[in-house]
């Protein structure tokens, strides 16, 4: 990543601000450069994590290995995630957001329907994998991918025209997103430049303290979890880490999803923090659909914000409860925008709280959503630093 392309997108950011703040609403002229951006950067999606996918299964090696990778990831992220939902938990009880707070509640933001766990798990089975990638289900994709990789594999010689095919559609896929990535400071001034002017600093004064708590909570996750995460585990120093992943997250920042992120993510990690292929196109895909931080920690503040609002206090078990289910929740969470607001409702009503309470997040969720996106990614990219590292440990031992 070059000096240049740092500044060009740092520029965007500042820009974006001045621009929003001098023309407020009409800010939103710019929006087409955000959306041309946005446009491009979904159109890469389905064929990448298909691919790529592909691809990390076929050249695992044997299914041992594949357990073995899938175990390791799947374990890091649910350690980080349960990390995250406590330090949210802590920072939002330490903070108080929802006390002595008056704040107008949106009318039209009722509360969204959420499926059972056990749907959720069911809904992962693609009936039609050609219709799961029409609509761009990501988890059904990613279920598709693996076992088409699988097949590959089992069937050997004669599926192997089939697997050089994927093998050259997932380095197009690289290619094209490397071309795209030259236009991330245009989209990111498109995409910000009209929030900045939508929301000014009137709408976010009244919830200042909630927003100031998962920022601040969201900075000490990343900045304790990922660093002893990149450092111990993946022998990486952590500003290394955090340059080398920038990019992505402003991405994230601007975008909120992190399966729009993933492209920029997957090139960063292989190109600026020397993450494989093999791990990165395996570790990525399922963390941009699954593994959420970011979203964990904003789910605790916000229930204990809600909490405090109406006046309840939370017993310990509640507590657990809370930090159990968000942890299920942020999983669940597709990686799109305002998803993890959706996901509140099953944490609220695990602990009995009023859904309403959603209707007073809404009118924010936009910047909380940023700064979690942000998060959810890199942990993400942690995860494949650290996932890389042990199996090249290993394959060395095995050599
Ligand atoms: N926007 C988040 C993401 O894409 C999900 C969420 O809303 O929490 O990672």
């Amino acid at each position: 990543m070059s000096k240049r392309f740092v500044y060009q997108i740092v520029g965007a950011f500042v820009l974006a601000i001045i621009i929003g703040l001098i023309f407020g609403e009409r800010a939103s002229y710019v929006q087409p450069l955000g959306d041309l951006f946005l446009n491009l950067i979904k159109f890469i999606i389905v064929p990448l994590i298909l691919s790529t996918i592909i691809v990390g299964v076929t050249s695992a090696g044997d299914v041992k290995k594949l357990g073995r990778l899938g175990g390791k990831t799947i374990s890091y992220y649910l350690v980080t995630s349960f990390a995250a939902i406590s330090i949210g938990l802590v920072v939002a009880y330490i903070i108080s957001p929802g006390t002595g707070l008056d704040v107008t509640v949106e009318e039209e933001a009722s509360a969204p329907e959420t499926q059972s766990v056990i749907d959720t798990i069911l809904n992962i089975i693609p009936t039609n994998p050609i219709e799961s990638l029409a609509t761009g289900n990501i988890l059904q994709i990613i279920f598709f991918a693996i076992f088409l990789g699988i097949g590959i594999k089992l069937v050997g010689e004669k599926a192997r025209p089939v697997e050089r095919f994927f093998e050259g559609l997932a380095e197009i896929m690289y290619k094209i997103t490397g071309l795209v990535m030259k236009l991330v400071p245009i989209g990111i001034f498109g995409l910000l430049a009209p929030i900045v002017g939508e929301y000014g600093a009137a709408v976010l004064l009244p919830l200042i303290k909630l927003i100031l708590a998962v920022l601040i909570a969201c900075i000490i996750h990343a900045a304790v979890v990922y660093s002893i995460g990149v450092k111990s585990l993946g022998k990486l120093s952590p500003v290394q880490f955090f340059k080398g992943i920038f990019p992505a997250a402003t991405v994230a920042f601007s975008t909120c999803s992190s399966s729009g992120t993933l492209p920029v993510t997957m090139k960063n990690t292989q190109e600026n923090l020397g993450v494989s292929k093999d791990t990165s196109s395996f570790v990525l895909p399922l963390g941009a659909t699954i593994n959420m931080d970011g979203t964990a920690i904003y789910q605790g503040v916000a229930v204990v914000f809600i909490a405090q609002y109406f006046g309840e206090s939370l017993s310990f078990a509640q507590i657990l409860t809370v930090a159990l289910i968000a942890t299920l929740a942020s999983i669940g969470t597709a990686g799109v925008p305002g998803a993890g607001m959706v996901m509140l409702t099953m944490v609220l009503a695990a602990v009995n709280l009023p859904l309403e309470g959603i209707a007073l997040i809404a009118g924010v969720d936009r910047i909380l959503d940023m700064m979690r996106t942000s998060v959810n990614v890199m942990g993400d990219a942690s995860a494949s630093v650290v996932v890389d590292a042990s199996e090249k440990k290993h394959d060395a031992q095995a050599a």
